[in-house]
């Protein structure tokens, strides 16, 4: 889930230990708007062995093939088709879901942004706080 519009994001992608609404938890109905959203994917350096070895490829390959330098040059990032669409988006669904970045995953529980309910079709749900 890109995070190039988050000037003035709320939380920090990628961050696993903030939850912004603390009694409410969203559930994704992967409707991929997220996905479609343009912008850095963020990938942490622990990431990058389980992203390679789930797609049976070398981490140099990984990197080589699926990543970029993000906008601020400070970390990787998954790469976009020309679309802007994340090029792991493939048939309606992520092809690396299982081991996604801690970004995609938090989204929009841990980190989102100004106007993000216009695009995300996520459902609230009431839990313990
Ligand atoms: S890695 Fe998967 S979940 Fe994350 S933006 Fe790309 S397609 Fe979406
Ligand atoms: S429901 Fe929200 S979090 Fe889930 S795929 Fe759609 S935009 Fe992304």
């Amino acid at each position: 889930m890109p995070a190039g519009e988050a000037n003035g994001s709320h939380g920090s992608p990628g961050n696993d230990q903030t939850v912004l609404e603390p009694g409410i938890n969203y559930v994704c109905q992967r409707c991929n708007a997220c996905c479609k959203w343009p912008g850095d994917v963020r990938l942490e350096e622990d990431e990058i062995g389980s992203i390679s070895r789930y797609l049976k490829l070398s981490e140099e390959e990984f990197i080589s093939r699926y990543t970029r330098l993000r906008t601020n040059r400070k970390g990787l990032s998954i790469i976009e088709k020309p679309n802007h669409e994340c090029i792991m988006l493939e048939n309606g669904g992520c092809l690396i879901h299982e081991v996604k970045p801690r970004q995609c995953a938090g989204f929009p529980n841990k980190w989102n942004f100004p106007g993000w309910r216009e695009i995300c079709e996520a459902l609230p749900v009431k839990v313990n706080p």
